[in-house]
């Protein structure tokens, strides 16, 4: 089998070990290659604090001697909103009809899935991977029930079978960190010390967009 290739998009705003944790064991499950994707304009949420450029300095900082994890800069490079039906589009083409793709995303951006741009397709050209807290109860509306009932695999070989069209419930640490609540903290002057990789920490440039502004979160 090919080895599988999984996607995790965000605004990563910054990016903090809650996405890097996450996305580790996800890659371990899977045995796969994760490339983080960030959006250049999220079409569900405001705007980030941070440029394209900005957070694009911090993910290649973090993700520097990182050979598991890599990066896809697809979305900071097409103008327009960032829709993931569109870069999945284009991994598919790239990557051909084999390879296994999994779209990963957390359990709280999976429950508004039918808001999402021809949410639909998705399933046509990947795997959903949905990380899931353990003991976290996940409340589906039933377009959404409906659409994934015949899709759920219950582990990662039964998913991997098929290069797209699953749905796997990955179950990962919980740590409960936001990257809205370290824009509060360094706003408000404070270290956010190991919620963020160091290598952030160790540039004070990277940060400073965070801080001494107002209303930023
Ligand atoms: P914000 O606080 O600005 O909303 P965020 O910390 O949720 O940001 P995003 O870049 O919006 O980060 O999230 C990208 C993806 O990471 C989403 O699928 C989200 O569910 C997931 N995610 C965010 N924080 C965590 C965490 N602590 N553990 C696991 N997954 C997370």
């Amino acid at each position: 089998m090919l080895r599988p290739l999984a996607l995790f998009g965000g605004t990563f705003d910054p990016v903090h070990l809650g996405h890097l944790r996450a996305v580790w064991e996800a890659a371990e499950i899977l045995q796969a290659e994760v490339k983080l994707m960030p959006a250049r304009l999220p079409p569900h949420r405001p705007p980030p604090v941070a440029s394209a450029p900005q957070r694009l300095a911090m993910l290649r900082a973090v993700l520097v001697g990182q050979g598991r994890l890599g990066l896809d800069t697809r979305e900071l490079d097409r103008e327009g909103p960032s829709w993931s039906v569109d870069s999945l589009l284009e991994v598919r083409r790239e990557v051909g009809f084999q390879r296994p793709l999994v779209l990963l995303l957390g359990s709280d951006a999976f429950v508004g899935l039918p808001s999402w741009h021809r949410w639909r397709q998705l399933f046509e050209l990947a795997h959903l991977g949905v990380l899931a807290r353990p003991g976290a109860t996940l409340q589906f509306c039933e377009e959404l029930e409906n659409e994934i009932a015949a899709r759920h695999r219950n582990d990662a070989s039964a998913l991997l079978r098929q290069p797209w069209g699953g749905v796997l419930t990955i179950p990962i640490t919980a740590l409960d960190i936001s990257a809205t609540r370290i824009r509060t903290m360094l706003q408000a002057g404070q270290e956010p010390r190991f919620l963020l990789p160091d290598a952030l920490l160790a540039d004070p440039q990277l940060l400073e967009v965070y801080r001494h502004r107002e209303a930023i979160c």
